[in-house]
């Protein structure tokens, strides 16, 4: 068995963090790969070490004094070494930083450094070896990442004795040039080792006990998600339930590696187990029909009357043509015989819904337009939903009861997903509702 486990910024924060991410390693012999990502907050009011040193790139560029802002990022980092009695030589690592970022500005090498400096304290802390991620995370200049190179340099590592540390977030380019990815990329480089190593399991540790099945914003102490499968995992995070980078799923997916994520604050908490299919342990714990409700506000449904003499062969590619157009990306679109409702981000047309209209009314001379904001869109989720007649009967009927008007209304044939457009207003109301009728009060038996 061998895993890859990941810790995120929260999780290696300080010293404490650090003594928590040894005792679980240490209490699995599996866990031989280890990535980190640089220190997070450590309170509220803290900064992350990313952050930090992306303003001080900033200061560098504009020629304002780095040096306060720096001192943040480095006193972090001797603390840790320093409570823990760490002998790596962090002078000499700082003075390196500083003599680079005087003759070079390059950001990516900069921001690079949080990752670069947490991994290398916790492979002395581990007694693990660094393996830096300039040599094992390559990009081609395309900017994927190489998933070969990958394999072929960590191979050489599977089999030693010792565990290795990697920090998380950047790799290199063929000609050596740091290159970092986007935020939160600590989550990919862990993905891209699991992929690399074919790992049993990809353990993604944070400082959440995995997914819940509503907002905890919303829900009061709503219920985890024991397991989820990739394709439930995709509708819960575009809709708004983000604990992992979105691109972190396609290299362990494509392998059929399941991640784990964990809580480093609770670790004897399962977490919540993502797989590609969850069948068979769905069979021994039947799961409930819903795995998740979430859903995002501030959306703005464009209504098109179609004009008869426009045919309806062509009507929804010109229609959607004109949105690739402004480049917008329509959410959904729920349609009857002569009506189609555009529903597209607010925040995506707020430069340039005239236009679209316009153009709309240009090209299609249709019969009848109209717009509405504010609407939200609620998405459950779930594939217990399946041939499982009555589902989309009991939600709609508890909008009913709960005074909550249907905008839109839509399910695709793979019955995995229900979306429900309702006003702004009404979407913590929605989600309650949906809640305490198909989990708390009915449990398994809708
Ligand atoms: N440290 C980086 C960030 O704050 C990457 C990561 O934590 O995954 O985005």
């Amino acid at each position: 068995m061998i895993k890859v486990a990941k810790f995120g910024g929260s999780s290696v924060a300080n010293a404490e963090q650090f003594a928590k991410v040894r005792q679980i390693v240490q209490s699995d012999p599996s866990r031989k790969f280890i990535v980190v990502s640089a220190c997070g907050k450590e309170y509220k009011e803290d900064h992350k070490v990313t952050d930090l040193l992306y303003l001080c790139h900033a200061h560098l560029k504009y020629g304002v004094t780095y040096e306060p802002i720096f001192s943040m990022v480095e006193n972090k980092y001797r603390s840790i070494a320093e409570e823990l009695h760490l002998k790596t030589d962090l002078d000499e690592e700082f003075r390196k930083i500083r003599s680079i970022m005087k003759k070079d500005l390059s950001e990516d090498y900069l921001v690079s450094r949080g990752e670069y400096l947490t991994a290398i304290l916790m492979a002395e802390y581990l007694d693990f070896v660094f393996l830096d991620a300039s040599k094992v995370i390559r990009f081609k200049y395309d900017g994927s990442i190489d998933l070969d190179y990958t394999a072929h340099v960590i191979n050489e590592y599977a089999h030693q004795s010792k565990g290795i540390v990697v920090p998380g977030f950047y790799g290199a380019l063929p000609n050596g040039v740091i290159r970092v990815m986007s935020r939160g990329g600590s989550d990919i480089t862990g993905s891209v080792l699991a992929n690399a190593i074919d790992a049993d399991v990809y353990e993604n540790w944070t400082d959440v006990s995995g997914f819940f099945m509503a907002d905890p914003r919303i829900i009061d102490h709503p219920l985890q998600i024991p397991r989820i499968n990739y394709n439930e995992l995709r509708e819960m995070s575009y809709m708004g339930a983000n604990v992992l980078h979105d691109d972190a799923v396609f290299p362990v997916k494509m392998k059929n590696i399941p991640i784990n994520v964990r809580n480093t604050n609770e670790p004897d908490n399962p977490g919540t187990m993502i797989m590609e299919d969850c069948t068979e342990y769905d069979r021994k714990n039947p799961p409930h029909f819903i795995t998740g409700i979430t859903g995002r506000k501030d959306y703005t449904v464009i209504t098109i009357v179609r004009n008869q003499s426009v045919s309806g062969i062509s009507f929804l590619r010109r229609l959607l043509s004109v949105f690739e157009e402004f480049n917008v990306a329509v959410e959904t679109l729920p349609t009857t015989v002569d009506t189609v409702s555009v529903i597209v981000a607010s925040e995506s047309v707020s430069h340039c819904l005239y236009e679209i209209i316009g153009r709309i009314k240009e090209d299609l001379a249709p019969e009848d337009l109209h717009m509405e904001d504010h609407v939200a869109i609620v998405a459950i989720v779930g594939r217990g939903m399946k041939q499982q007649p009555g589902i989309s009967g009991k939600l709609i009927s508890e909008f009913g009861n709960n005074g909550i008007n249907i905008k839109v209304l839509s399910q695709t044939n793979d019955e995995r997903c229900i979306e429900v457009g309702v006003l702004n207003r009404d979407f913590e109301k929605a989600i309650q509702c949906i809640y305490d009728k198909f989990i708390k009060e009915e449990g398994e038996q809708v």
